[in-house]
Formats: structure tokens, sequence, C-alpha cells
């Protein structure tokens, strides 16, 4: 059988309840029998060292009659239950309770010894063989003069005190049995509430590992089960998120690897065949280099985003100058610019301005936001490029007046492969990724990047970075630069 916990709650609470069963009937037992016996033995000493104290005494100091001392005595035993004897100190019977000794014919108590309760006010058996049953016997001394004169002897049957005390143990099993009720509605509500709930998010558990990551765990409360139930669907929802992701992004590569495979094997097998005349060879040649260009790009922003990806990026940080790196990268971009008449401004704090960053990814960054807004920018426009700094903070920009976002696509265009419908006519080359890079460079900096766009005004894109405490050396700092 499997060891539910179920099961090893239920057998620890048959041994509970076998455990104080025999918890009662021994150790709780005998507690109750001895403490009900201690019990009676004072009570009763109580009684004999006060009837040794008044009837024994006067009966010894003669001031009432052997006669009246016995009536008094046969009236106590019976209003008290019990045998009330008086002994002289040799064992033999003055009084008896249950019947008066026959004057004539002397009664011992054979073998009688003062001492035999050794230092205890009670003894329990048979009072020197007097008795045919078990009885509890208390002897209190009666002194007079310094002298022991005699002995005042109560006996009760030991069968009325263990009754006693099983009506007294009677309230333990009561107790006992109160207790397992209580402890079984315990179980029961702990079923209800805890092992059911338990055993359906065992049963999600086990749809989500075969692969049914939309099962629906149906454990809907606010504590710590519900908590977990809706922490297991969370993940459910995020794996099978991941795996639509990984489908789609390999929909998506395959469509962007295929169409320009597709188009250079048609070239290329037009020219052979000779339905491209060889003088126009060379110019379907460089179409073909296009797109095998393009396939080199695609293949290396996937490869950038993957080493983005494992294992977090490792970042080399170093201070540099975030404006030399503007500087350079809106250089190589110069030819570009000349051929469409677009010009770039630069707005740089300082002349020099130190930042704390992978200086080669953010090379890219700037490179992959330049490369867009030239390509999304209108001919004959400006594309600002700025950087402003707050507290430890530089702030960079690229700025252009060129097609713009709609606003539906802001959220997108950080996906890969995301290209919204305005620049598709614009850039056939783009490959969508370039976006994706740069976010995750940015993340790995633990640094923002934003987006503020007009569908045909243009578009903003500011990222920030740590400033370098190197610039806090530099005493100069010079003027705007434009
Ligand atoms: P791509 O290689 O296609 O440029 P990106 O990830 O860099 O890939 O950009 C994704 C899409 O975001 C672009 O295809 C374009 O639709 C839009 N986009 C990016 N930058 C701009 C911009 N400056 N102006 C207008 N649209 C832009």
């Amino acid at each position: 059988m499997k060891k539910t916990l179920y099961l090893r709650i239920l057998i620890a609470y048959f041994f509970f309840g076998l455990f104080g069963f025999f918890a009662v009937a021994t150790i709780v037992s005998r507690l109750t029998a001895e403490y009900c016996i201690r019990d009676k033995a004072r009570t009763l000493y109580g009684e004999a060292a006060r009837i040794s104290d008044t009837y024994a005494l006067q009966l010894y100091n003669s001031k009432v009659s052997l006669e009246e001392v016995q009536a008094q005595m046969e009236a106590l035993s019976f209003y008290m239950d019990t045998e009330i004897w008086i002994l002289n100190p040799s064992g033999r019977m003055v009084v008896n309770s249950s019947h008066a000794p026959d004057p004539s014919q002397e009664t011992y108590v054979e073998n009688f010894d003062s001492t035999s309760p050794a230092g205890n006010y009670y003894t329990t058996g048979t009072f020197f063989d007097s008795f045919q049953e078990e009885v509890l016997s208390v002897m209190a001394p009666i002194t007079s003069d310094f002298k022991i004169r005699g002995y005042v002897v109560i006996h009760m049957p030991m069968k009325k005190i263990l009754a006693d005390a099983d009506s007294m143990l009677n309230i333990s099993y009561m107790l006992l049995v109160i207790l397992l009720v209580l402890s079984l509605i315990i179980l029961l509500f702990f079923t209800e509430y805890v092992y059911r709930p338990l055993k359906r998010i065992i049963a999600g558990a086990e749809q989500y590992a075969l692969g049914n990551m939309h099962y629906h765990i149906p454990v809907e409360r606010e504590d710590e089960l519900g908590y977990l139930s809706a922490s297991l669907g969370y993940m459910a929802d995020t794996i099978a998120r991941a795996e639509d992701d990984q489908k789609k992004f390999i929909a998506n590569v395959s469509h962007d690897f295929r169409s320009p495979l597709t188009s250079i094997r048609g070239f290329l097998e037009a020219m052979l065949d000779g339905t491209i005349p060889p003088e126009r060879h060379e110019h379907y040649l460089q179409v073909v280099l296009g797109e095998t260009d393009r396939l080199t790009k695609l293949t290396n922003g996937l490869l950038t985003l993957n080493n983005l990806n494992t294992g977090g990026m490792l970042l080399q940080r170093t201070d540099f100058d975030i404006n030399a790196v503007i500087r350079s990268v809106a250089a190589s971009f110069e030819q570009t610019c000349v051929s469409r008449n677009i010009h770039i401004r630069l707005v740089l704090t300082g002349k020099i301005l130190y930042v704390n960053a992978d200086l080669e990814k953010i090379q890219q960054v700037l490179y992959n936001l330049v490369d867009n807004a030239v390509k999304f920018s209108r001919p004959d426009s400006v594309i600002t490029i700025d950087t402003t700094e707050k507290g430890d903070t530089v702030f960079v920009s690229v700025r252009d007046s060129g097609i713009g976002i709609p606003k539906d696509d802001q959220n997108l265009i950080w996906d890969r492969f995301y290209k919204t419908d305005l620049s598709r006519g614009k850039d056939k080359k783009g490959t969508g990724l370039g976006l994706s890079i740069v976010r995750e460079i940015i993340r790995a900096h633990d640094e923002n990047i934003n987006l503020v766009s007009t569908e045909g005004v243009g578009s903003t894109f500011t990222f920030t970075l740590r400033r370098s405490d190197k610039n806090d050396s530099l005493s100069s700092m010079g003027e705007p630069e434009t």
C-alpha cells in the first residue's frame, strides 16, 4: 500500500487512541487507586485521632463506661461505613464496633505489632489475619501521661475504596473518549480542508507533468493551499506561453530564412535555364548577394540574441566616453545619410561624458537605434542624438522625424521578428531582431529604455546608463556640442 500522508495520520490517530486507553487502564488506574486509598486513609486517620483524644482517652481515664463507648463506636462506624476497634497495647480487643467483646472472654488480635505500619499511618491487607477480605486500616495511638494506653483502629473494606476509584477512573475514560471524538473532528476537518485540496493539487501537478498545461486546479482559496495551486497554475501558464513562443519563434525563423532562400533559388534557376539573359546576370547576382547579406544579418542577429539570453549576459563593464561612441556610430552612417540628405545632429553634454557599461554592447544598441532612425526617416530630415545627465544617470536619446510607430505596435516592436505594417514597405531587409537585442542589452545593464512616438511625426528612443565617477575628477565641463 502507498504510504500516503493521510494513512500515516490515520495510523498515528489509531495509536494515539490505543495508547490513551492503555495509559488510562494502567497508569491512570493505578494512580487513581493510590490517590483514593491515601485520601481515605487521611480522613480515617483524622477520625481515629479524634476518637483516641475523646472517647478512648475518657475510657482509659474511666470517665465514661465501656458500654457507652461501645455504643458510640457502633453509631460512628455505621455512619462512616467502617469498623472501629479500640485495642490495648498488647492487642487485646477493648471495643469492637461490629460486635461487643465478651467481657468473660478476652479476644486478642493475634501477632499484633503496633510498629507494623512502619512510618506509615495506614496499612492495607487483612490486618494480622483478622479479616477474610482486604481492608484499609489506620491506627492512632491513645496517649495519656506520655504513655501509650492503646490504639484506635479503623478499618474500611478495600472493595469500597476501589469502587470509588473505579468511578473516578470512569471520568478519565470519558475524558479520553471526548478527546478522541474531538481529535476525530479535527481529522475530518483536516481531510476536508487540507487533504482533499492537496490531492487535487497533486492531480493538477501530475497533469502538468503529462504536458496538459491548460489544466485548471479546482482549489480557489485564500490560504497557503490556494496560493500553491495558483502558483502552479501560473507556472503552467508560463511554460505553455514559453512553448507557444518557441513555436512562434521557429515559425518566424523558418519563414524569414525561407523567403530569401526561395528568391535566391528562383534567380539562380532563371539564370541557369536562360530565362534571365547573361547580360542581366550581374544585376541579379547583386540581388542574390543582397539576399545572402540578409541571411547573414539574420543569422548574426539570432546568434547575438541567443548569446544574450543564455545564462545571463556577461558584461565587461568599463568607464568610457559615451559622447565619443555616439560620434563614431553617427560617422558610420555618413554615407547613407548623405545619399538621402539626412542630417545627424549631436547635442552632447560636455566634451567627454563617462559612463560605466559594456562598451561593445552599448555600441550595438546605438547602432541598432540609429540604423532604425535612418531607415525610417524621410529624406531631408534631421536625426538628433543627445546626452543629458541627471544625478548618477546619463540619458541617451535618438530622435527621428520619420514614419513613427502606431500606438498599438509600441509594446510589440520589442518582440523578436516584429515589424510594423507601416515599415514593411520601407525596409524589406529588416529582420525584426534589432530592438529585441537592444532591450536585452539594456536589461542586462539593469537600465531602462523607453519610446515616445507619434505616427507620421517621428520616434524618440531614450535609454539610461550609469554615470561614471570618473567624470567627477574632470574639472572642466564643455558647452553642449552641436
Ligand atoms: P528591424 O531590423 O526590422 O529594424 P527592429 O527590431 O530594429 O527590427 O525594429 C522592429 C520594428 O519596429 C521595425 O521593423 C519597425 O517597424 C519598427 N521601428 C523600429 N524603429 C523605428 C523607428 N525609428 N521609426 C519607425 N518604426 C520603427
